[in-house]
């Protein structure tokens, strides 16, 4: 049976180039970076290396950059960097965007229960969080903003750069996870403004389990993970020196095909999403008014059930999600869709379809084809289907 892969927004497969570059350092280039010995300096240097190369990539300096074990460590090193870093005040403020990934809004509320107190920042039908909400909300106490570039689910792009000269001019912190957006959009921490940003190695072909974050010079946080005096005091912990070097190669592959990427990717998204619209009934695709990133298509289907339809592609062959991978499993719908005022009807049968590199305009049309015949199938069987009032998009 044909297999598809559409889920490249949960994790892509390890480049073989990244898989090449990273193999000497299991078992030849071992050392620990942080010895004084020939073993030591050469672990080292590769170290320093794929840190220059993270730093160009995003405009930023490589002392700025602090290797972490992925997006999900970065955003909880920033949030809780700054709310606990010496001479905060137990109760300050933070703003950040109500569809932000997990690995924030999670952290948020236990920030909250800790005593600090959180705005959620709504959206708008498109997913979009408006700048001035962001103004109105600055209270003399907050310490920090925070907004994704790009959302996991919708692919929407954030008015990120707005956000950050706001907080800029109101000399608050900026963080941004970037997590979904470096390798495949141009990021640059200088024209964003931002003093934090996350990054993850998986999701741009890259190994799993090893992401980072920028850190401004000149911004305290206090470290979440406390030991040696590893990446300048910020994340203590001997560096998986495979990991990173397998990361900084992956970016810089992502950066030099970025074009080409875009492009065909566009293309690719652009046919499916037409021919969905085309062949299937009532169908709605979210965020499509606004910028969003070119791999990811959210669609909202009336009258079924996302997990049943992922159920019916996956027998055919088809991976795709019905949203975040680490949410998978929770049954209410998603908390993207619920800020974008999606009716719990439209998103209880929301997929959300992420192309890569290895997609083809064959995986496109087998896709359409799977696609009408199971949402055909499950309408039959809905009772809401054959309620017409229902039926409304
Ligand atoms: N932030 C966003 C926007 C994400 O999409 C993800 C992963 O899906 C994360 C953070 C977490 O990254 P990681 O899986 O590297 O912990």
């Amino acid at each position: 049976m044909k297999q598809v892969y559409l889920d490249y927004n949960a994790t892509t497969p390890l480049d073989s180039r990244v898989f090449e570059a990273m193999r000497p350092y299991f078992m030849e280039t071992f050392g620990n970076p942080s010895s004084p010995h020939r073993y030591g300096r050469l672990a080292k240097q590769a170290l320093e290396d794929s840190r220059r190369v993270v730093a160009r990539t995003i405009g930023a300096e490589p002392e700025e950059i602090v290797f972490t074990s992925g997006g999900t460590e970065s955003d909880n090193l920033a949030l809780r960097g700054v709310a606990y870093r010496k001479g905060s005040n137990r109760k300050g403020h933070m703003i950040v965007s109500s569809i932000e990934h997990h690995a924030v809004i999670k952290t948020c509320n236990i920030l909250e229960k800790d005593g600090f107190s959180v705005t959620y920042l709504p959206v708008d039908g498109q997913g979009q969080v408006d700048p001035d909400d962001v103004k109105k909300s600055i209270r003399h106490d907050t310490i920090l903003i925070s907004v994704m570039f790009a959302n996991n689910e919708t692919g929407v792009l954030e008015p990120v750069g707005e956000i950050g000269n706001i907080a800029r001019e109101s000399g608050i912190l900026f963080h941004c996870d970037a997590v979904q957006a470096v390798g495949k959009m141009p990021v640059d921490v200088e024209a964003l403004r931002t003093d934090l940003l996350s990054i993850s190695s998986h999701k741009i072909y890259g190994p799993k389990g090893i992401g980072s974050l920028f850190i401004r010079s000149g911004v305290e946080l206090s470290p979440v993970i406390t030991g040696g005096h590893h990446e300048m005091g910020w994340r203590a912990g001997t560096e998986n020196i495979a990991a990173i070097v397998g990361f900084a190669h992956a970016l810089k592959i992502a950066v030099e095909d970025m074009d080409v990427y875009q492009k065909t990717i566009f293309n690719l998204r652009h046919k499916l999403e037409s021919c969905v619209l085309d062949r299937i009934d009532q169908v709605k695709i979210y965020s499509a008014d606004v910028c969003r990133l070119p791999h990811t298509s959210c669609m909202g289907f009336a009258s079924v059930e996302a997990e049943s339809v992922l159920l019916h592609l996956d027998l055919k062959g088809i991976a795709a999600s019905s949203g975040s991978a680490c949410t998978t499993g929770e049954p209410e719908p998603s908390h993207v869709l619920r800020a974008m005022g999606i009716p719990s009807t439209l998103a209880q049968g929301s997929i959300r379809i992420s192309l890569g590199r290895e997609n083809t305009e064959d995986d496109i049309h087998y896709t359409v084809d799977v696609l009408e015949q199971v949402i055909d199938q499950l309408r039959k069987i809905s009772s809401q289907w054959s309620n017409p009032s229902q039926k409304a998009v």
